[in-house]
């Protein structure tokens, strides 16, 4: 209640009226209920007079700071009436007007603008307060003695329009450093104008740079092109020295090798590395040594080209034969050697060396002549044929040799044959120097060049005069023998057959002298008679076979097919007997049909069987017949476990009367292979034996397919 406003208690007394007691208790009682109102609003007053006392401090205090702020603001603030006096100005503003706040106040802003800077002022200060917006003009403030000041002011009016608030920026550095870069701009134009002129002299310069560039580009591009090439041909010299067919070697005055090709490392077969420094001495052969020594020495004495030939060994390859071209190096300390393989022509030499010598020491005779038949070449054989020497034929025709014995037919036939390009092949009857006859026998044939084309005739003669006298000799002792043997056969034959009539009278009358004496004869005489009658009896089985021998060359019977399989079976037959007794198996295989005698083909069976049967071992006999069909001819066999024959024999035994065994042991006359073989050969065949002793024998014989 202390604090409650009066007027506030003046309007409650005012608005009580004259009460009743009860009335008067409720009233009092109101009253203090208001009273409490009125503490309580009274109380919340005292609260916002606080309030408000604070915050009017707080004003104060913002006002004090504003004024502070205000005042010392970096540009100035004043406040102008619509006159232009100065109402109100910060302390900066006073410094810029050069003056007290308290002298300025009241005084016209004009005063210290300067006169160029007036009129651009009052416009300012009239457009504020016409258009009531902000505006902003520069002008000067001259003050006493001061340097000019370039401000910037910006103003508008304040709520009541009559007063306008105006911020003061001093802008004089600015200003001043616009001016001093427009200078310097000015400046820098009359530089870039001096810098154009000396651009355009430079551009002129630089244009005739430009030209020379160009022309300093193009012979530069010239030089690189130069010095490309010059390098493209210092890179192909050495790969071309590299890889040259030919190999190089720089050597010092004693043969070390400075420098070498790969063809060089090659042909010394060693690696290009290891070889520097190398001997090249040290691969010359001992015999080769002292050539290359001199050929060495005269490079350097006389500074001339030298050439030589010397072999070169490598271990582990074969001698090498090489050329050696040599020269002094520019700088006359080493020298350049180029060195060939020429093994293989080295060896081609010696082939031909070999050649010739061989044509030249060769058993007959070799010509060459041109393709008209001109001798250009005759080796020695031909002089010891002929008597010419090579000197009296060389360039001469061919037919100086000529006898006149050849026909016209036979030389056109050879000149045909070599224009053919064929061989000739012939016999001449010449004539030689000497004019003796001669016969030879001639092989023609053509040398070609590598284009194919005829250029030499190659004549490879023999005289065959001797082989034509003996042939005609041997002809000739063929026809007598061939006359002697028929006449033998014919001796045989007749021998043989007359021989018969007094052997069978000798045998008859000594069987009638030993029956007339039987009484008489004493036991010697009578053994006499028996050895006489046994020799009889021999000789008449010679006789018969000798007989049988010399028929078989005049058996006239035609060839014919001959079925070797009835032949067999006929002789099996025939043989029965000697096959029981012996208790023999014969097998026969089967057998072809062939071209022959009948009659001689069974006799040679015959022969071949009765043998088999007869040179049996301890066991029976076992014989197997057969026929192999070869290409041209048919091989048929009679094979069989005998005694067999010991190789020794193999020939022997077609030999007529050559027999292996006493005939006490083995009876006969050794004339029945010989039969064999003659049967054979009438039939263009042959007869063989193979055999071992004591394991059997085959025998074989062949006959041609065709009769011819
Ligand atoms: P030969 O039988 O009348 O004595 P060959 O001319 O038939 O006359 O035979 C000559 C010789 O060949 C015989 O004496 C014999 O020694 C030997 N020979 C022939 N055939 C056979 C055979 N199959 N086995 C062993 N030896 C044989």
């Amino acid at each position: 209640m202390q604090n409650t406003p009066l007027s506030t208690i003046d309007t409650l007394q005012k608005s009580f009226k004259p009460i009743e007691e009860s009335e008067t208790t409720r009233l009092i009682y109101e009253l203090e209920v208001h009273q409490i109102e009125l503490e309580m609003q009274n109380e919340e007053l005292l609260q916002t007079q606080n309030q408000v006392k604070k915050e009017a401090e707080k004003l104060a205090a913002y006002a004090r700071k504003y004024a502070t702020l205000y005042d010392f603001a970096p540009s100035g603030y004043c406040t102008l009436s619509r006159a232009g006096d100065i109402i109100e100005l910060n302390l900066s503003a006073a410094k810029m007007l050069g003056k007290d706040r308290g002298r300025l106040i009241n005084n016209r802003l004009a005063l210290y603008v300067s006169p160029e800077t007036q009129p651009r002022y009052h416009l300012f200060l009239e457009s504020i307060f016409t258009d009531k917006a902000k505006h902003t003009c520069e002008i000067i403030l001259s003050v006493n003695e001061r340097s000019p000041m370039h401000v910037l002011l910006a103003g508008t009016v304040d709520e009541t329009e009559e007063r306008c608030f105006i911020n003061v920026i001093d802008i004089t550095e600015r200003k001043q450093a616009k001016e001093t870069l427009l200078l310097q701009n000015k400046i820098s134009e009359q530089h870039t104008a001096e810098l154009i002129l000396a651009n355009r002299e430079l551009t002129l310069k630089s244009k005739e740079n430009e030209k020379l560039a160009a022309a300093l580009n193009a012979s530069n591009k010239k030089l690189i092109t130069a010095m490309q090439l010059s390098d493209q041909a210092v890179q192909k010299y050495f790969t071309l020295y590299n890889i040259a067919p030919c190999a190089y070697f720089t050597l010092s005055r004693h043969s070390k090798i400075i420098e070498l090709n790969l063809r060089g490392a090659q042909l010394l077969g060693r690696q290009k590395l290891t070889l520097k420094g190398k001997l090249f001495s040290a691969f010359i052969t001992v015999e080769s040594r002292s050539v290359f020594d001199h050929f060495v020495e005269q490079i350097f004495k006389t500074n001339l080209n030298q050439t030589c030939e010397l072999s070169l060994t490598m271990e582990g390859r074969p001698l090498m034969f090489v050329h050696l071209e040599g020269s002094l190096t520019d700088n006359g300390e080493h020298c350049f050697l180029t060195m060939l393989d020429i093994s293989a022509r080295k060896e081609k030499e010696s082939k031909i060396r070999q050649l010739s010598q061989a044509i030249e020491q060769s058993p007959v005779s070799i010509i060459i002549t041109d393709t008209n038949g001109s001798i250009e070449y005759v080796n020695s054989k031909f002089g010891e044929d002929t008597g010419y020497s090579f000197d009296e034929v060389k360039g001469k025709n061919i037919t100086v040799l000529n006898s006149g014995h050849t026909t016209g037919e036979e030389y056109e036939a050879l000149w045909q044959a070599l224009k053919d390009g064929s061989e000739w092949h012939g016999e001449f009857h010449n004539r030689k120097k000497n004019g003796q006859f001669y016969w030879e026998s001639a092989a023609f044939s053509c040398i070609q060049n590598s284009a194919g084309e005829t250029t030499h005739y190659l004549a490879i003669t023999e005289d065959i005069t001797y082989r034509k006298h003996t042939e005609a000799r041997l002809v000739k002792y063929a026809k007598e023998l061939k006359n002697v043997n028929s006449d033998l056969e014919n001796f045989a034959f007749i021998a043989s057959h007359d021989l018969q009539e007094p052997l069978r009278m000798v045998n008859s009358f000594l069987n009638l002298l030993e029956k007339r004496l039987d009484n008489q004869l004493d036991e010697t005489t009578r053994q006499y008679i028996h050895f006489a009658l046994d020799g009889a009896a021999r000789m008449k089985i010679l006789i018969r076979d000798l007989l049988q021998y010399s028929r078989v060359g005049t058996n006239k019977e035609e060839f014919s097919a001959v079925d070797l399989n009835a032949i067999l079976n006929h002789l099996q037959d025939v043989l029965r007997q000697t096959i029981e007794s012996n208790a023999a198996v014969i097998k026969v295989q089967a057998m072809p049909v062939i071209i022959a005698n009948n009659t001689l083909v069974r006799e040679l069976m015959l022969n071949l069987l009765t043998n088999a049967l007869k040179y049996r071992g301890e066991e029976p006999p076992e014989i197997e017949v057969g026929c192999r069909e070869e290409e041209n001819r048919f091989v048929l066999f009679v094979k069989d476990n005998g005694i067999g024959i010991s190789a020794e024999y193999f020939d022997k035994i077609f030999i007529i009367f050559q027999r292996l065994h006493a005939r006490s042991r083995y009876p006969g006359t050794g004339i029945g292979l010989a039969i064999c073989r003659r049967i054979a050969e009438l039939h263009k065949g042959k007869i063989w034996v193979k055999s071992e002793e004591g394991k059997g024998s085959t025998f074989f014989v062949s006959f041609p397919k065709s009769a011819e």
